[in-house]
Order: structure tokens, then sequence, then C-alpha cells
């Protein structure tokens, strides 16, 4: 091994995969321990690694987990042949993983200043939802919104991974909070109740009739998290609403890409 692949490897623990769950042939979940001193806001993400045949291949992954949780969990796509993906589906529990000692990003609530918090929109297409199930498993966040809208847009209904987890979650977080609406989006299923991309349900109003709330300028945080054509989609959307990007702690979305 070179002195620059041992050096990066100091950067990372070894942790031990717990458990594996299959949501369909391209999409699972896996928990691994957690070593006492990885920190993380609900919202930021890990940088994960495997060795490749004797590489240390390294990839970002959202944190599904509570900040609270002695465990770490993450929720990940296959990509047919991906560098990463088709060697992370071979896990097992008492696989090996590396995992990189900091956590990672800015989609998190701390960084709205201005304007305070009243009402959060979470808007995920495929594992993009990970980062906000953190969120949901916080127990400031049900604090401090009045009103929290959780969009988790798929293509078929298999797709639709968590949902009974999400239910679990505001169950035992939510602490009787009444603001919490869940909408499933299912983009090729003609008979879903929304089966429209995220950026065309915001420009014909649907997602605000379901919410039963307007978006403002004055009130919403906004999180976009996954395919970035959504989210550059999206973003617009919510421009011609009257929305702004979130910069130095002002302004209402704030965005993140997952390629
Ligand atoms: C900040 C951040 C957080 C991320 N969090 C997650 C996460 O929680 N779960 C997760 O599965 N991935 C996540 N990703 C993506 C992840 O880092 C890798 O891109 C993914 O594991 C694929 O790696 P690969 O080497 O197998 O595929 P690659 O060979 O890198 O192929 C990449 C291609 O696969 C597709 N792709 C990549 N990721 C996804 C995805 N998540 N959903 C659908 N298509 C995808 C895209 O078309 C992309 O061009 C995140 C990325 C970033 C930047």
């Amino acid at each position: 091994m070179s002195y620059i692949e041992i050096m990066s490897l100091e950067k990372f623990t070894i942790e031990t995969v717990l458990s594996v769950k299959r949501w369909s042939d391209h999409l699972f979940s896996f928990t691994m321990t957690r070593p006492q001193a990885f920190k993380f806001t609900a919202g930021q993400f890990a940088r994960i690694g495997l060795c490749v045949e004797g590489e240390l291949v390294v990839r970002a992954y959202s944190v599904v987990s509570s900040p609270y949780d002695e465990t770490l969990e993450f929720f990940s796509i296959v990509v047919p042949n991906g560098a990463f993906t088709s060697h992370l589906n071979e896990l097992t529990v008492g696989t090996d993983i590396y995992l990189e000692k900091v956590a990672y990003g800015f989609l998190t609530l701390a960084r709205y200043q201005s304007p305070e918090p009243h009402d959060l929109w979470l808007l995920a297409t495929g594992t993009g939802v990970a980062p906000f199930l953190s969120m949901l498993q916080d127990f400031e966040v049900w604090k401090n919104y009045q009103s929290i809208y959780l969009a988790y847009s798929v293509r078929t209904r298999e797709e639709l991974a968590y949902v009974d987890q999400i239910q679990h979650i505001v169950d035992v977080f939510s602490e009787g909070h009444q603001g919490f609406k869940f909408i499933p989006i299912i983009t090729r299923d003609s008979s879903a109740v929304l089966n429209q991309r995220l950026p065309t349900l915001i420009e014909t109003g649907d997602l605000e009739n379901i919410a039963a709330r307007q978006l403002s300028a004055e009130t919403s945080h906004v999180m976009l998290c996954g395919n970035p054509q959504m989210v550059e989609d999206t973003k617009n959307a919510l421009k011609g609403k009257g929305l702004t990007m979130n910069r130095r702690g002002v302004g209402n979305i704030a965005v993140e890409n997952y390629w």
C-alpha cells in the first residue's frame, strides 16, 4: 500500500455492518456501528468506503438515523455497474465498512436565520429522503416548526420505502404535534393521488392544495434533496412563487444534489 493510501486511511475508522434491509432489487438500507466520536447534525452526510481490489472507493451518504442513535443507518440506490454501489449491494451483516471520521454538509436547519422557523417543506426524490428522515428524528425540529410537510417522489410504488418507519418516527418524535403531513408522489402510477413531478406540482398549486398551505417567502423553509434535475426545476418553480435561495442564513431554499 502506498504512503498516500495509508495517509488517507487515517481519516477513517473501520465499522461493522449490523443489518441490511432490501426494499427492492435496486434499493436497500443498512445499519452499522457508530464510533462515539462520530458527531453529526440531522441532514448531514458521511463519507463511507469499501476496499475494492485493493483500492478504497468512497462515496457521500446522507445519514438516515437520528443524531441520538447509537448506530448509523443509510439508504442506498444500486446503480447498475456503479463503481461503489455494485459492491455495496453485496454487503451482509459483519462486513467491514470505512467511515470518514467527520460528517459534512450544510443541508441542516441551523442554516436558517431569516425567515424564522414556521413552515418546513422537505422535498425529496428517491434516496434523497434520507436526510429528512434524520431531521424528523430530532425533537428540536418538531418544537420549532408549526407545520412540516414531507413530499417524497418516486417512480413506482415499490420504490416508496420507509412509509411505515415515517409513521413510527412521527409517533415517537412529534409528541402530539398536529402539523405534519406526509405527501407521497408516484410519478409512474396514474392511480396515485399525486403523480406529477415536484416542479409541476408547485407550478400548478397542487402541492399547496394538498398541504392546505401556501408557500411563502415570509414564512417557508424549503429543502430539496436528490436528483439534480428535480432540484434545478423545483428551485425555479419556487423562485417563480417569490421564494429565494438561502444564502448566509437569509432566504427560503436550501438544496443538496446527489450527483
Ligand atoms: C451529499 C451527497 C449525499 C448522498 N447521499 C446518498 C444517499 O443517502 N443514498 C444514495 O443512494 N446515494 C447518495 N449519494 C450518491 C452517492 O454518493 C453515489 O453517487 C451513489 O452511491 C452511486 O455511486 P456509484 O459509484 O455506484 O455510481 P456511479 O458510478 O458514481 O454512477 C453515478 C450515476 O448513478 C446515478 N445515481 C447516483 N446516485 C444516485 C441515487 N442516490 N439515486 C439515483 N441515481 C443515482 C446517477 O445517474 C449518476 O450519474 C449522495 C451524494 C452526495 C453528493
